[in-house]
Order: C-alpha cells, then sequence, then structure tokens
C-alpha cells in the first residue's frame, strides 16, 4: 500500500472536535500550533484566520514528490549495481593481477635457487675427494673372501694400478715420491687444517655477504613495490586526466620521455640545458585544480614547477614575468623570490591548489603536506609546467582533479 494522506481514519484530535473530519492543512509560518491538520472547527478556532491548503492539495502534492523519490531511489539502485559489479570486476583483476605477479616471483626464485644449488654442487664436488679405486682394493678383499685364496692377479694389478697413479697425480711427484706408499705425513695434516680453515673462511664469508644481499634484495622489491606498483593513475574515476605535452614550443627539441599515460616526463636528453615541460591543456577559466606531483631530482639541477603563460617558452624556465613556481631556490612570483628558505628536493611530494575563479585567481602550495604558499595571480592563459635543467630528473602527476567553479 503506497503511503497517503487520503485516509478515512485521519481524524481531528483537537479536544471538543469529536474527532472531525480533517481537511485542510495549516501553511502559516506564524502559526504556532504543532498540530497542523485541520478540521472544519479548527479553522474557525486554533488555525483562525491561518494560511491553509486543502487536505487533498496536499496529498497531491506529496504524492507527486514521493513518485520522483521512488523513481530516484530505483535509479540510484540500478547505478550502485553498475558500480558494485565494476568494483568486483576490479577487485578481481586486482587479485589475478597479485597471483601473476607472485608466480612470476615464484618461477624467478625457483630458477635462482636452480642456479645456487648448481653453484653449490660445483663447489662440492671441487672438494670432493675420489676414493673409488681404494674402494675397489676395499671390496677385493672384504666384499668377497673367495678371491683371497687364489687372488686374481690380473684383477688386483689393475686396482693397485690404478690406485699408483692417482697416488702419484695427487702429490704430483715422480713415482718415488708418490705419497701414496706413506701415511699422512705431517705436512699433508697441515694441508688438510688450512684447507678446513679455508672452507670455513669461504662459507662464513658466503653466509654474511648472502644475508646482507638478501636483505638489500628484500629492501629492493619493497622500494620498488613503493615506487612502482599498483600507483592509481591519475585518470581514474576523472573525466579528465593530466597530460604532459609531448611537443616543445621553445627553439630546442623536446627532452623528455613521457610516459603513465603521458603523466610522467623524464628528462632524458641535454642535460645542463634548462628546458620546460609543459602540460597539454591550458587551464580553463573558473575552475578549480588540484594536482599532486611527484619530484625526481636526484641528479640535481635546478627544478620549477608551476604555472605560466606561453611567453615562458623561450625563457626556459619559470622564473620569469609570466609564470609563478616553486623552485629549489624558493618560491618564485612573477620572477620575484617570496621564499627563499623554500627548497625542491628529490622524492618530494608538491601539491598545487589552483583557481582561476574571476576576481580569485589564487596558487596555492605545499611540499610533503606542509602548505608553503597562497598567491593571488593575475595571469591569463596559464598552463601548468615544469622546467627540468639534468638528465634523468622527472616530474610525475600523481593525482589530478579539475572541478568547475
Ligand atoms: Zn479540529
Ligand atoms: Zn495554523
Amino acid at each position: 500500500m503506497e503511503p497517503s494522506l487520503e485516509l478515512d481514519s485521519l481524524n481531528c484530535q483537537h479536544p471538543g472536535h469529536s474527532g472531525s473530519q480533517i481537511i485542510g492543512f495549516c501553511i502559516d509560518e506564524k502559526c504556532k500550533e504543532s498540530n497542523k491538520f485541520t478540521c472544519s472547527e479548527c479553522i474557525f478556532d486554533v488555525h483562525s484566520l491561518h494560511k491553509l491548503v486543502k487536505i487533498k492539495e496536499l496529498n497531491n502534492l506529496i504524492q507527486t514528490k514521493y513518485k520522483v523519490y521512488k523513481q530516484n531511489l530505483e535509479e540510484e539502485k540500478k547505478i550502485i549495481e553498475v558500480y558494485k559489479a565494476s568494483e568486483l570486476e576490479s577487485v578481481e583483476k586486482i587479485e589475478k593481477l597479485k597471483k601473476d605477479v607472485i608466480n612470476e616471483i615464484e618461477n624467478k626464485t625457483n630458477n635462482f635457487i636452480q642456479e645456487l644449488k648448481n653453484k653449490y654442487n660445483e663447489l662440492i664436488n671441487f672438494n670432493a675427494k675420489d676414493f673409488a679405486n681404494l674402494k675397489d682394493y676395499e671390496e677385493f678383499f672384504i666384499g668377497n673372501a673367495a678371491p683371497i685364496q687364489n687372488p686374481d692377479h690380473s684383477k688386483l694389478s689393475e686396482i693397485c694400478f690404478n690406485i699408483y697413479k692417482e697416488g702419484n697425480k695427487s702429490s704430483g711427484g715422480t713415482p718415488s715420491e708418490g705419497a701414496s706408499t706413506e701415511k699422512p705425513s705431517k705436512k699433508s695434516k697441515e694441508q688438510k687444517e688450512k684447507n678446513e680453515q679455508k672452507n670455513n673462511f669461504i662459507l662464513d664469508n658466503f653466509k654474511k655477504e648472502f644475508d646482507s644481499y638478501i636483505k638489500d634484495q628484500f629492501s629492493n622489491i619493497q622500494k620498488y613495490i613503493n615506487d612502482n606498483y599498483l600507483i592509481m593513475p591519475n585518470n581514474f574515476f576523472n573525466s579528465k586526466g593530466f597530460e604532459w605535452c609531448e611537443q616543445t614550443y621553445s627553439g630546442y627539441d623536446f627532452f623528455y620521455e613521457l610516459s603513465n599515460n603521458k603523466s610522467k616526463g623524464v628528462k632524458t636528453l641535454s642535460n645542463g640545458t634548462m628546458t620546460i615541460l609543459r602540460a597539454k591543456e591550458m587551464l580553463e577559466n573558473n575552475h578549480l585544480y588540484k594536482i599532486k606531483f611527484k619530484i625526481g631530482l636526484r641528479n640535481n639541477g635546478d627544478f620549477d614547477v608551476g604555472i605560466g603563460t606561453e611567453k615562458v617558452g623561450d625563457s626556459c624556465w619559470l622564473r620569469t614575468k609570466e609564470s609563478l613556481c616553486i623552485s629549489n631556490t624558493g618560491v618564485l612570483n612573477l620572477d620575484l623570490n617570496m621564499d627563499n628558505s623554500i627548497t625542491l628536493r628529490d622524492k618530494d611530494i608538491v601539491y598545487l591548489e589552483i583557481s582561476t575563479e574571476e576576481g580569485n585567481k589564487y596558487f596555492e602550495g605545499h611540499i610533503n603536506g606542509k602548505l608553503i604558499c597562497k598567491l593571488d595571480f593575475y595571469l591569463d592563459n596559464v598552463y601548468i609546467m615544469a622546467a627540468i635543467r639534468n638528465t634523468n630528473n622527472y616530474i610525475e602527476v600523481l593525482e589530478y582533479k579539475d572541478s568547475p567553479l
């Protein structure tokens, strides 16, 4: 049953009105009564001279609104279902990615374990002594008692000759000085101890190095994962993503390599020459831009990030009368250094909020979560820009939001 005010049981509750039928509703702003339902008696009593509507009209209004509400609810449900399905699908894809990555690591690890095993085998074989001939000798006398009564001299000769040859080989001397006929001498005992020491030394060193190698591998992969893996691209769930423009607009060639849907620009050519990297789209009027960058400044040198007009192209950096920026030497507003205590560093996270609202244009900058400047500006037709001097330095857009004001 649809909720409706047109109920027969809706009778006046005002004492003395003997349950007369409700016919109106008081919409008078001056009315102090908490019960706004009126019967024919109320009109001359508690709601006398008040502004009223017919209960039928109120009911129609509510019913119309109720219908819209129901429709919206249905639409909302459908939208939520679509999003939920998409969410589920995305999560499944990530789970699959995780499995694939784990498999990849599993393969790599197994290959490495095999390589390591081969190395150990090499080492073990290198150290293992071959006593095969002496085992034959033992076998000849102990393993089978019968031949002792009537030994096979040619067989025993072969075994003895092999032992002789081997002893000769290992001692490296002439047959007369062969070690094979002697009991272990003092010299060979020393040699044995030396070998043991050497082996222990190799193994101790290896263990130490291997432990630090394992530690390094873990921190490498951890760092790699944190820096590069599953970083939300800035254009997810945004109508427009951020892109750097792939062309130069000054006299220089384009010295950058763009990646991550053109949101990351790495200076790859012409070390020492400052050139500008410009956003593809000009900032629109009456918009609020929120943009987060990661600064790659491992190779030092000048680095600017901010906004500027096309005119800064020939100047090759953002320290001009046509630009505002945060740099490695301060916060620059139209070539005026507002705060030279600010210096951009490697791995800094720079967040800019830029308003292009008519009469309220501002440039707000944060470094690693700390507000460092809020400057009003009056330039028109500006672009988000960066300028980098040295190769291998980079700028990456991590988040980008553009909303009309
Ligand atoms: Zn009444
Ligand atoms: Zn009233």
